[in-house]
């Protein structure tokens, strides 16, 4: 997989559509590819940030941390 497939990849990856083999190579490539990862993370956190927003704006409940988005800023920090 390369760094432009990884970013095609990524909408579908979020929504949890992806197929699990594509999946792996996805976060295989992640792994190795510094670039990506900062795309990702700033990708993730920036959709969060919109998700967040949009919703709930009435609620007193902490908005939920998707368990991706950390895995995401922890490897970009690695
Ligand atoms: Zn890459």
């Amino acid at each position: 997989m390369n760094c432009q497939k990884v970013i095609d990849s990524l909408s579908d990856d979020l929504d949890g559509a992806l197929p699990w083999h594509r999946l792996a190579t996805f976060w295989i490539h992640l792994r190795l590819c510094p670039g990506c990862r900062n795309y990702v993370a700033s990708f993730s956190l920036t959709l969060a940030l919109v998700r967040t927003t949009a919703r709930d704006v009435t609620s007193d409940q902490p908005p939920e941390i998707p368990c991706k988005l950390v895995d995401a800023i922890q490897a970009a920090r690695k």
